[in-house]
């Protein structure tokens, strides 16, 4: 094979050591072109190509001599390099090459270009496109995969999309959660692509605002979407990491029941001061999903992610409605601050989901709850479940047969008589959401059998309630009150929009204020810190 142009330094490097037989394979099915790439290539990418051990480690020389007399590292390296967390100095094991660390800071796989095919465009986002694929792996077993690719060419300066990309990258090289999405690898081809786990069913955002005939979802899902979401913020914070762009967009149904959180390209470590990362220039924002500390300063933290996790709740709750879609975006830090306004409580949100939404609400980020909290408040909130004990077909009624499932949303008892006591609910059966009669339904107890009492005064909201599970299992119930966070008791839903006033954040030039993209993020800034 002839030496490909800009390839020549590595088949002198392979003739240097009597590997040159190995060019081909290593050029074009590692996809090595630069010495850097090597900084990717794992031990059973070289047993891959029919490499010794014996042999790779005298590559590993090989390349280390010829880069300690190159000089500059390429813009993977330095970016990859320089974010991924500090990796631990070990001694490699013997037969093992020096120059190729093993996950924690390295590369999961390095992926030829010819082991991946793109299939149908699945969406396209800021910086990439992301098509469905097949991966075949050298057993010649294909998986199924996702693949987003570097939409800009990976040369000259290194411009914000390409660092962004490359960040993503080495945030998910270092993450494994069951509700974050999986990284597989990387093609160091042209473009730049990322192999991801496929999350079949899409975005959680396409499937609320799926048309009929989709039906809504089960509140009892949304309630373990939320669960799902809190475990996985709960590990990225033990990382060390903010998501910064927590909404339905960004969460992908991995099956009808899981959630996958993803797009991490916004993702930063929190360092400098405690817990929070401060933007250090303009940047668009999704300002609609932002704490206020984020919207002024630009300040994230673990606190401003449980912000956004509560307009996720929300979102969810709403049917994949727009948060602030009806308020400027350059009055929404007013009316979040000043007016103490939140989002109104979605028809679907039981009492005491809201109330652990506007605790994620709270204005000084240290009256949030932490993700592990909320993890303990979701499972309070869960919302009771009872069956239907007999024909409801009263006319505005929520439908029902002896036997329907039935959760329980909200109850309110009639003070004039205890028997006319109607309960907001939805039929798992049909889906449908409306409301019953309470004598119409018992609740079922621990052991999933009907309770003996029927449903009677009080809210079910602050009432009995049922603990969740992120693997489905069946709740527990549990009788306790969720208090809203001692700052938000004065808070009032969204009700009243007064006029505007001016804005008094800074624009990029060329950027009207207030302009917005569909998918709802800010293309406006906020004042440098
Ligand atoms: P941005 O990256 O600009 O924040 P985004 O999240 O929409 O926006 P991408 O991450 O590039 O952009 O994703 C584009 C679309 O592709 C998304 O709408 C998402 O539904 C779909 N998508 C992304 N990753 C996967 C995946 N692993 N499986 C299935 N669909 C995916």
């Amino acid at each position: 094979m002839l030496p490909k142009a800009g390839s020549l330094w590595l088949l002198r490097l392979l003739r240097d050591i009597q590997l040159a037989q190995f060019y081909p394979s290593i050029l074009e099915e590692l996809n090595v072109t630069r010495p850097e790439h090597f900084d990717f290539v794992r031990p059973e990418d070289l047993d891959g190509i029919g490499m010794g051990r014996p042999a790779q480690r005298r590559l590993a020389e090989a390349v280390k001599r010829h880069r300690s007399g190159n000089k500059p590292k390429n813009w993977v390296y330095k970016i990859l390099g320089g974010f991924a967390p500090e990796q631990k100095e070990t001694t490699p094991p013997s037969d093992s090459p020096s120059f190729l660390p093993e996950p924690e800071g390295g590369l999961k796989c390095l992926i030829p270009d010819g082991a991946v095919s793109r299939g149908e465009l699945l969406g396209s986002g800021c910086f990439g496109v992301v098509h469905r694929g097949l991966w075949t792996l050298p057993s010649g077993q294909t998986v199924p995969v996702a693949i987003k690719s570097l939409r800009v060419a990976p040369k000259g300066p290194v411009g914000t999309e390409l660092r962004d990309f490359l960040r993503e990258v080495s945030v998910m090289m270092n993450l494994e959660h069951p509700h974050l999405l999986h990284l597989h690898g990387l093609v160091l081809g042209q473009p730049l692509q990322m192999v991801m786990e496929l999350a079949p069913l899409g975005s959680l955002h396409a499937r609320l605002t799926a048309p009929a005939p989709s039906p809504p979802l089960p509140v009892v899902l949304l309630c373990l979407f939320l669960q799902q979401l809190a475990g996985a913020m709960v590990y990225l914070g033990s990382r060390g990491l903010v998501h910064r762009d927590l909404a339905t967009r960004n969460l992908l149904l991995a099956s009808p029941c899981t959630i996958k959180v993803a797009d991490f390209g916004l993702v930063r470590p929190l360092g400098g001061a405690p817990g929070r990362y401060v933007m250090g220039g303009p940047r668009p924002i999704p300002y609609a999903w932002c704490a206020p500390e984020s919207l002024r300063q630009g300040a994230f933290s673990s606190a401003s992610d449980v912000w956004m996790f509560g307009v996720t709740l929300w979102e969810m709750f709403s049917g994949g409605k727009e948060p602030w879609a009806w308020v400027p975006p350059y009055l929404i830090l007013q009316r979040l601050e000043k007016d103490q306004a939140r989002l109104p409580r979605p028809p679907l949100c039981s009492r005491a989901l809201y109330a652990l939404a506007l605790h994620c609400w709270a204005l000084d980020p240290a009256d949030r709850p932490s993700f592990s909290c909320l993890e303990e408040l979701i499972q309070e909130a869960w919302p009771p479940e009872g069956h239907c004990v007999r024909d409801v077909m009263e006319p505005g009624a929520l439908r029902m047969e002896p036997g329907d499932p039935i959760t329980i949303i909200e109850g309110s008892a009639s003070s004039h008589s205890p028997s006319s006591t109607t309960w907001k609910g939805q039929n798992s059966r049909t889906l449908k959401v409306g409301s019953f009669p309470a004598s119409a339904v018992t609740l079922a107890d621990l052991k999933g059998s009907p309770a003996t009492c029927p449903v009677h005064k009080g809210s079910p909201a602050w009432g009995e309630q049922h603990r969740g599970s992120t693997d489905g299992v069946r709740p527990k119930a549990k009788l306790r009150e969720l208090p809203p966070a001692k700052s938000q008791r004065r808070n009032m839903p969204l009700q009243r929009i007064k006029g505007g006033t001016e804005c008094t954040w800074s624009h990029p030039p060329g950027v009207p204020s207030g302009t917005k993209s569909h998918w709802g993020r800010c293309s406006f800034c906020h004042p440098e810190p």
